[in-house]
């Protein structure tokens, strides 16, 4: 049975994701660690800390993930926003390190690019931009208390984004030097929606052989398990009910009983409320053939 769960809410306080995540029957759990839309955030260390720490460890809970905000661009060639977007990194990187959080998820950004060349740019200024992050991380009191790894999103082959393939991703994680470990997160539904078609084998196929091709599979730490609105090649970022979107049902089970990545945390971050997460946790488990 895979390690599965989904994004909770901290409103309250990061305690109550705790709670949340036991309501709806995770085993493993993603969080924001401040606001995803806004740049404003709250400090690096609250009163409830030690409380999620207590509380997922009485629990059993995890690995637990946590994941940058969205206005985050790692690519820009603006230098006050990829200042803003290093910074926003590293305060995530604190919070987990204090919050005991396994993983930090990141998306990677985006700019215009026309050329390859333009392309490998942009993908090495990530890259150097993670490594950043890392030895800014690596000065500060947290990293003495825990060293989350990093974790890279492919994003869903958008144009200018930087990570729509097993190719692109692992480029940047090969040229990454920081001390903190990184790795991937790979969401099927943007890689569905980048052109791999996970709904047939031969796109499942594909997937896997370039990521084994590439960096190897055990690169990918956490799974973001998301159905897809939109067709593969639509290049849509349009999140799913689980086995209700183009993957369906079959070609999720299928990933769901790979060797692999059956191992790993499997984390939705499919749309609705409580009844609507715990409906998506059962049609993942119930994809599980050996539950
Ligand atoms: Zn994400
Ligand atoms: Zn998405």
């Amino acid at each position: 049975m895979i390690c599965a769960g989904v994004h909770v809410s901290v409103a309250g306080g990061v305690a109550g994701a705790i709670d949340r995540a036991l309501e709806r029957g995770c085993c493993s759990f993603q969080v924001f660690t401040s606001s995803p839309r806004a740049w404003k955030r709250g400090e690096v260390e609250t009163p409830d800390d030690e409380l999620f720490v207590a509380g997922r460890e009485k629990h059993g809970l995890g690995p637990v993930v946590a994941h940058t905000i969205y206005l985050m661009n790692l690519a820009t060639i603006d230098a006050e926003l990829l200042e803003k977007s290093i910074d926003a990194l590293v305060f995530c990187l604190r919070r987990a390190a204090r919050l005991k959080i396994d993983y930090v998820v990141t998306h990677l950004g985006h700019r215009k690019v026309e050329t390859e060349e333009e392309r490998v740019l942009s993908r090495t200024q990530v890259a150097a931009s993670l490594t950043a992050a890392s030895n800014l991380f690596m000065a500060t009191p947290e990293a003495s208390i825990s060293t989350p790894t990093i974790l890279l999103e492919n994003d869903s082959g958008h144009a200018g984004g930087t990570g729509g393939t097993p190719q692109a991703v692992a480029h940047m994680a090969k040229l990454y030097t920081g001390e903190l470990p990184i790795g991937i997160c790979l969401d099927t539904c943007h890689i569905h929606a980048a052109g791999y078609d996970l709904s047939t084998d031969a796109g499942r196929e594909r997937l896997i052989g370039e990521f084994e091709d590439e960096i190897g599979l055990s690169a990918i730490k956490v799974i973001h398990c998301n159905d897809s609105k939109g067709e593969s090649g639509s290049h849509l970022d349009r999140h799913e009910h689980i086995g209700r979107g183009t993957i369906g049902s079959d070609g999720i089970g299928k990933l769901a009983n790979h060797p692999y990545l059956s191992t790993i945390p499997w984390i939705l971050e499919t749309p609705g409320e409580l009844s609507d997460d715990k409906r998506n946790l059962e049609a993942v488990r119930s994809l599980c053939k050996n539950q």
